[in-house]
């Protein structure tokens, strides 16, 4: 596995996306200079001076750009900035890393928020087969990349809403939807991805439903 990238191994690279696809969210892209493993991340700035920040990579391993998913911080440092951005302007941004790798093997995804950017790329580079996904999110214009994700996983990609109402969707979060399942597959991987408290809520319910340990694996986006 490559490790973590010093902040002085980025590289300029010129955006090929910037849009808004929804409002405050923001998927960005340049040319696919690396390969990767869907799952995996990458650090973005813009300059070298000022430490650059993490983002999951959204698009796929065979994608000619690399794309990533972000919201803005109003009270953030980076991403207010990377919204102003647009075709054209240069980021700097390191190799693909990180540990959190999709397989082909059977496995639950559970997303939240910006949380459903590796999975999308994931699915992106062929990993549908066997796979449960839940996307919770608080309003209902927060299921980014849901037409495409609902395209592959059918009756096997769950949204759950928290604070809005829509027959479509589960109403409550991901953990509720997780609590009221009967029985969970305790031999398949469970891939946890978004803020602390909901990957240390959700490990933990998994554990009290008999999961090993050993078969969650956690993304903390902080
Ligand atoms: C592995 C990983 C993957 C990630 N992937 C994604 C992704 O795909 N998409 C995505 O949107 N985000 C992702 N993140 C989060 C991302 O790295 C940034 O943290 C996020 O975009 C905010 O950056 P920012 O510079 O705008 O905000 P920051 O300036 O970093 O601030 C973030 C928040 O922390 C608060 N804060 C800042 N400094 C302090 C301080 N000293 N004390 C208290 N509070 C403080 C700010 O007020 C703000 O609310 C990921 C994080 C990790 C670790």
């Amino acid at each position: 596995m490559n490790p973590a990238p010093s902040n002085t191994e980025l590289s300029k690279e010129t955006l090929t996306r910037h849009e808004e696809i929804s409002p405050g969210v923001f998927v960005i892209g340049f040319r696919r200079t690396h390969d990767f493993k869907p799952g995996q991340a990458i650090k973005l700035g813009i300059d070298t001076k000022i430490p650059p920040r993490i983002y999951s990579i959204c698009s796929g391993a065979q994608d000619d750009e690399l794309c990533v998913l972000f919201n803005i911080k109003t009270d953030g440092f980076l991403t207010p900035k990377l919204a102003e951005l647009q075709v054209d302007d240069c980021v700097y941004a390191s190799a693909p890393y990180g540990t959190f790798l999709g397989t082909d093997a059977p496995a639950w995804w559970i997303a939240t928020g910006t949380g459903i950017a590796p999975f999308r790329s994931m699915l992106r580079s062929g990993m549908k087969e066997n796979k449960v996904l839940l996307h919770g999110v608080r309003h209902l214009n927060q299921f980014y990349f849901s037409d495409e994700l609902a395209e592959a996983l059918g009756t096997h990609y769950h949204r759950c809403c928290s604070a809005e109402n829509d027959p479509s969707v589960y109403a409550g979060r991901v953990i509720a939807f997780l609590a009221e399942q009967d029985s969970l597959p305790k031999e398949q991987r469970y891939y946890i991805c978004g803020q602390a408290t909901m990957a240390v809520e959700t490990r933990d319910l998994l554990i009290e439903k008999g999961i090993p340990f050993g078969n969650i694996v956690t993304e903390i986006y902080f």
